[in-house]
């Protein structure tokens, strides 16, 4: 890390994840370095230390916040023995633990293949665990050469699968729009409380949870209005920053329904210290997948957890945005007044014009 402060941020977020990965965190190691050690990462001492930390707490593994090179994976598990995991490997893991639809799986399993192939030399079981359904060698073919035939023989049947899959899945898209109720799709960072607001505001209990990426497929519900109006609303999973870019397709196409929302809802924790950055990586996403320009409303959600005066300040900072608090149905009204406008009023304008 370039400084104490960056430090600890990210490596706050790295123990959230792991704990999204049901891993239980004992100690957390940073160095302050302008340069990354292009070996190692960190110096060279610094990790041995934490090789013998490592081995006198018992650990199972170190996880590196920093995405590891397949030969800085080679030569940092070479050093301290221990089996290492870096951020994208974390996160892959909790996508595959989290992932419920056939079309999910698929694609976090690709993700997962894809990261394997150029570490495959390295000699270590959290490796060696992704590739249990690969053995058996045939002759004149090396282990590592036979692992990377049938990974790559792997990455083109789920590639062809999951083309399958996104056909059938636009068909049953089209019929659903076809029926013309309009959509909202609760978007945000992960941890913001999308789950908990979709939960409140439908009395549904899709799976809420205390960990990041509790919902991976993304769940509709219809929500009823005044006037016999009714709206489809979707959850999505969690946003996160600095999601790397073989990941980043996985989880893109988690956020295609996006594309028939009318509205968006942009649920942000205003307890987090870096909401603001949190919103940013959002917006960034959402820029990517070209949807920047759809109708928003940000929503600040966990108000309980703030005070009076800084609320007071925010609504002045964000005149457009309604706050809410998703544990408390009593705070919604403007919320949800603003979605039956956003939806409704602009139809009738539509309509009339
Ligand atoms: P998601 O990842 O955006 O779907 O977030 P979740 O809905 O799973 O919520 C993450 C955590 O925040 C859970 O422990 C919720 O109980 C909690 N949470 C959600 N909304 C609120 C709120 O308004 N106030 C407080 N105090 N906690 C909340
Ligand atoms: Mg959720």
């Amino acid at each position: 890390f370039k400084n104490k402060e960056e430090a600890k941020e990210s490596l706050l977020e790295l123990k959230e994840l792991a704990r999204s990965a049901g891993l239980n965190v004992v100690d957390t190691i940073y160095q302050i370095k302008q340069k990354v050690d292009p070996k190692y990462i960190l110096g060279i001492g610094k990790l041995k230390n934490i090789a013998i930390r490592a081995y006198q707490l018992g650990v199972d593994y170190i996880i590196f916040d920093n995405n590891l090179t397949p030969s800085q994976a080679r030569e940092i598990s070479k050093l301290v023995e221990i089996k290492i995991m870096d951020r994208t490997q974390l996160i892959l893991d909790i996508f595959a633990k989290r992932a419920h639809s056939n079309e999910g799986k698929l694609k976090v399993e690709l993700a997962q293949l894809k990261y394997l192939m150029p570490r495959l030399s390295v000699k270590d079981d959290s490796l060696s665990r992704l590739t249990g359904g690969i053995g058996g060698r045939g002759p004149g073919e090396t282990k590592l050469e036979i692992d990377r035939r049938r990974i790559k023989d792997k990455i083109a049947f789920l590639t062809r699968k999951l083309k399958q899959i996104e056909k059938t899945r636009d068909i049953q898209r089209k019929k659903r729009t076809k029926r013309d109720i309009p959509t909202v799709s609760i978007v945000g960072y992960t941890n913001a409380g999308k789950t908990t607001l979709i939960n409140s505001l439908t009395n549904s209990n899709i799976y809420a949870d205390n960990l990041m990426f509790a919902t991976l497929d993304t769940s509709s519900k219809r929500l009823r209005f005044p006037e016999e109006k009714e709206i489809i609303i979707t959850d999505t999973v969690g946003f996160i920053r600095d999601l790397p870019e073989d990941l980043k397709d996985a989880f893109k196409s988690t956020l295609e329904e996006l594309y028939d929302a009318d509205l968006l809802l942009h649920v942000v924790d205003i307890s987090n210290k870096n909401y603001e950055k949190q919103i940013e990586s959002v917006n960034k996403i959402l820029e990517e997948l070209n949807l920047k320009d759809m109708d928003t409303i940000l929503v600040f959600n966990k108000i309980d957890l703030i005070d009076d005066e800084t609320l007071k300040e925010r609504k002045k900072e964000y005149p457009e945005a309604v706050f809410i608090s998703a544990l408390n149905r009593k705070t919604f009204q403007p919320l949800l007044d603003k979605i039956f406008y956003k939806i409704f009023k602009k139809k009738l304008k539509h309509a009339s014009s």
